[in-house]
């Protein structure tokens, strides 16, 4: 993987490779800066040539997928939208519980052009926080995006506005790709994922069925011919459960596939905002450069095959994964399994210097847990720290015995090597 390097005065200049980031680090010539992402800074050096680099970015609704190309440099950012779904269900507690009466507060009933739900703002912002930082670690010359993967006019509200298959904009190609990402890629009546899948009317068109895409669904040629003109009623008759799960999937809108559009043509903006040039893609093409060079499909990746693209040098390095974990929780306590409170947490977020998510390293000269772990540390305010290694969790670590490397900033950081056909024979 390749090593950002500053000059003298913190001026991003070319990455290297970690052969001679260490060769510069072993004469002294340089210093680490920091440890994820790797980054050196040379002590003898002011400026120096740089080529274009560009930076592209594939949003997804979980992972945003980050590649810095010129030699590759991939980087995989993943997003807490989990963590919020939890802190919005909090709140919609509170509003049927039986609390003492508030006023309602005024001006909040109104939402300005652009508003964003707090969870996707939260991808906008995290994604946006990392092209900031890159840029301060390279010499990004260009951005590039993965703009659309369907039409978003069409994907407005396709099940609601009633935009029709045939003869609506969502025609052809969209209505597959939406369908795809709307019935998870498997056929809707066996389950089956890998094999070409067919469009489907759930009430066939000979029984009144619509042609809207509510009435439509993704089956297996099997399942599609065994279906033929019965009513879904009949053909399932002996999977109620497949049955009632498939009519509420069918009235359900894609809310992720709507969510990346919405948060996609905002991050456009905010990355035009930035001044440097920015090219966009489609879902389409990325995927057409995938497949036309061979390239596993993998969040990075993708991101790396944005827009127009002729061959792709050294991907098969490993990928950093960035996760955003946040600087500590809202809850002052913790539940048991009834749901009742139960004991409280310390309010001091600091204990001996050190603060949960600090990477640390541990020199435990004795005892069962003797040896040297690197890892992520919880604080305890006992003064007995966990540390999270990158194979297991080690309690019980007295303070006295660990050393900060890097001070927490509300990201995990982790590598994951590229699995390919060739690995997978050797290993
Ligand atoms: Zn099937």
């Amino acid at each position: 993987m390749a090593v950002f390097v500053l000059d003298q005065q913190k001026t991003p200049l070319m990455p290297c490779s970690e052969k001679r980031a260490r060769l510069l680090l072993e004469r002294g010539r340089a210093v680490v800066v920091r440890l994820h992402p790797f980054t050196i800074r040379l002590k003898d050096r002011i400026g120096g040539e740089t080529q274009p680099l560009h930076l592209s970015l594939d949003p997804g609704s979980k992972t945003t997928g980050i590649a810095l190309a010129r030699n590759l440099e991939r980087i995989d950012l993943e997003t807490v939208r989990e963590r919020l779904t939890a802190r919005r269900a909090f709140r919609r507690r509170r509003r049927s519980k039986n609390l003492r009466h508030r006023a309602p507060r005024c001006h909040n009933r109104t939402k300005p052009q652009g508003w964003l739900a707090p969870s996707l703002r939260h991808r906008l912002d995290t994604t946006l926080n990392w092209v900031n930082r890159l840029q301060r670690l390279a010499p990004i010359t260009s951005l590039r995006q993965e703009l659309v993967r369907f039409d978003t006019q069409a994907l407005q509200n396709p099940e609601i506005s009633g935009v029709e298959y045939q003869q609506g904009e969502l025609a052809g190609y969209e209505a597959r790709e939406y369908l795809l990402e709307k019935w998870h890629r498997t056929c809707a009546y066996c389950g089956a994922t890998q094999v070409p899948l067919e469009i489907e009317h759930i009430q066939p068109k000979s029984r009144g069925g619509s042609d809207r895409v509510s009435n439509l669904t993704l089956a297996c040629r099997t399942c599609n011919q065994r279906k033929g003109r019965q009513p879904i009623e009949d053909f399932l008759s002996n999977q109620p459960e497949r049955l009632r799960r498939l009519q509420s999937q069918a009235k359900a809108p894609l809310r992720d596939a709507a969510a990346v559009n919405a948060t996609r043509w905002a991050l456009f903006e905010r990355l035009k905002a930035t001044g440097l040039p920015v090219s966009t893609g489609s879902g389409g093409q990325t995927k057409y450069n995938r497949q036309r060079l061979g390239i596993p499909k993998t969040h990075a990746l993708d991101a790396a095959c944005v827009g127009p693209l002729t061959a792709l040098h050294r991907w098969n390095i490993p990928t950093l994964t960035l996760q955003a974990t946040g600087r500590g929780r809202y809850q002052r306590t913790r539940l048991n399994r009834f749901g009742f409170p139960r004991g409280y947490l310390m309010r001091e977020k600091r204990v001996h210097g050190f603060q949960t998510g600090d990477r640390v390293i541990a020199e435990m000269p004795t005892g069962k847990n003797a040896g040297i772990h690197v890892g992520r540390v919880a604080v305890r305010a006992s003064g007995r720290f966990n540390i999270q290694t990158a194979t297991n969790l080690v309690q019980g670590i007295s303070h006295r015995h660990c050393r900060v490397v890097q001070r927490a900033d509300g990201y995990g950081y982790s590598f994951t090597p590229i699995q390919t056909e060739e690995a997978r024979q050797v290993g």
